[in-house]
């Protein structure tokens, strides 16, 4: 009789769907079970919704930035510094229709797929059983029906993909209306006038920058020096540049310590005494891991401290048969990074062959105005010795699409190893870094060299002929040293 793996999949978002895509495709039994709806926050509260809102305010700020200069001019109004109000506004209650349609229709598309291959899927909470593993192998994974009804599934192999919530701090709790987290700010109807956005990480500093665009008055509370704390030092000084020529009030080194509801407005208590107010107040301070209560450290799955799943490269707990991915894992919290530590884990456990994570050729993206996408190593990695490279950074301000599109800020920068002149890491800040860091992604991938960078066409003009220059410049450089 032909053995067929049962796997149980706690957790439908990125981790798990692309798990359980995988494991069907390999021949597995698969269940995922799911809370909230397959596609997980990605789809429903995070990823997928604050991109779509980022949509707009691209839009928005992408006129506002050059219209006059490219010789734009509005039937309906004299253009924002002639007397006039801003030429554009939004209707966020729109908007967020629209964030919401684009979420819900996206999950549909994916449960679509995920019951097309196959899979079973479960809507409830999972946990595992207490009764750890049996002779065969298998463990027991508990599912608890919206109703309160209890199922017993048998896996040979389960992946947890149960994903994180956000944090909150004790004198600033959300009430979703006035006072928000990330995932509520899509019940706004009304554009909230002033707004105060406490953290600047990448989701504090996206939303402070989409909602500037959408014309609310920010004010974003940072506690560090500087915003995007832990990403490159050049392009967070560039955003927070950007951030406060459009008129964004950026205080740093102050943290919220309190936030409360007074009327209609929220006053905001900062560590140095003073209180700041605004219409409304996003937390974006973190996330915790969605960990507690699923029987993970009674059937010897190690937790670190902050409740995060140690997982080894090929997604692995301490718990034989209990695989992990996506950010409960807090390995690196990305949609792309779930989706590939939930194959691998799946690749594992069905026997396939398996390439462990490799985290030094993600690339990420912060979906601001302009972008800042980065890959392989980084400036900080390079200056506490970790990685031998040196480095060049172009400003776009000299390359002749940026002119013509009046564009500024932003600049190209590529880190190779000194001898060989392999490309080990960059950055791009830029309108759509997204798209411009793929060459780079590419080159770190596959160990080119700046030469073979810069060896390919580029087309004239565009943006990526500034990395190819990068590239010219740094193996210029490396021939002066190898010559001297
Ligand atoms: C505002 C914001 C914007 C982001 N933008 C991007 C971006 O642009 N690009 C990017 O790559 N990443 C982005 N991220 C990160 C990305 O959303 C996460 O990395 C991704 O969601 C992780 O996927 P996951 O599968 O680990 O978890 P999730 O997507 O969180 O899915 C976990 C699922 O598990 C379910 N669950 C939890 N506990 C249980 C349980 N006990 N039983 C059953 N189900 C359970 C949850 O309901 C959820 O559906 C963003 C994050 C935030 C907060």
């Amino acid at each position: 009789m032909v053995h067929v793996t049962r796997i149980v999949i706690i957790g439908g978002g990125p981790g798990g769907y692309e798990a359980a895509l995988v494991a069907a495709q390999l021949g597995a039994e698969v269940t995922v079970v799911d809370r909230d709806g397959l596609g997980g926050a990605a789809v429903l509260t995070d990823c997928v919704p604050s991109k779509t809102l980022i949509a707009t305010a691209e839009v928005m700020t992408g006129f506002d930035a050059s219209y006059q200069e490219l010789g734009i001019r509005l039937a309906c109004d004299r253009p924002e510094g002639e007397g006039g109000e801003r030429a554009i506004s939004v209707d966020l209650g729109k908007v967020n229709r629209r964030v919401k349609r684009l979420a819900i229709a996206q999950s549909h598309d994916i449960t679509q797929s995920v019951t097309r291959a196959g899979v079973t899927v479960l809507r409830g909470k999972g946990r595992l059983g207490s009764g750890g593993q049996a002779a065969d192998g298998s463990r027991e994974v508990l599912v608890e029906a919206v109703g309160g009804s209890t199922q017993s599934l048998r896996a040979d192999a389960v992946l947890v993909a149960s994903g994180v919530h956000p944090r909150e701090a004790p004198d600033a709790r959300p009430d979703g209306e006035r006072i928000l987290n990330w995932k509520q700010v899509y019940d706004l109807e009304e554009l909230p006038r002033e707004l105060i956005v406490v953290g600047s990480g990448v989701t504090g500093a996206e939303f402070a920058g989409a909602y500037q665009a959408l014309g609310s008055k920010v004010t974003l509370v940072s506690s560090r020096d500087r915003v995007l704390p832990g990403e490159d030092p050049d392009a967070a000084e560039v955003l927070e540049e950007v951030f406060r020529r459009r008129g964004m009030n950026v205080m740093s080194r102050l943290r919220a310590e309190s936030a409360k509801r007074v009327g209609d407005r929220v006053e905001v208590t900062l560590s140095d005494g003073r209180v700041i107010t605004g219409t409304h107040c996003l937390i974006a301070i973190g996330a915790i891991p969605n960990t507690a209560g699923m029987g993970l450290e009674e059937a010897g799955v190690k937790l670190n401290d902050w409740g995060q799943i140690v997982v080894d490269r090929v997604s692995r707990t301490s718990a034989p048969g209990v695989y992990a991915a996506g950010d409960c894992t807090g390995v690196f919290m990305l949609a792309s990074v779930a989706a590939m530590q939930g194959r691998i884990a799946m690749y594992h456990a069905l026997g396939d062959a398996v390439q462990p994570l490799n985290l030094k050729t993600i690339a990420s993206n912060i979906f601001t105005d302009p972008e800042i996408a980065t890959v392989g190593y980084t400036a900080a990695d390079v200056s506490c010795g970790k990685m031998d490279a040196v480095e060049i950074k172009l400003p776009l301000r000299g390359n002749p699409r940026a002119k013509m599109q009046g564009i500024r800020d932003g600049f190209v920068k590529l880190f190779c190893r000194p001898g060989t002149g392999i490309v080990v890491g960059g950055v791009v800040v830029a309108p759509r870094a997204s798209e411009l860091i793929h060459s780079i992604s590419l080159a770190v991938d596959n160990n080119l060299t700046v030469e073979q960078v810069a060896g390919a066409f580029t087309v004239y003009p565009s943006l990526s002929g500034s990395t190819a220059e990068a590239a010219r410049q740094l193996h210029i450089r490396k021939r002066a040293e190898s010559e001297s």
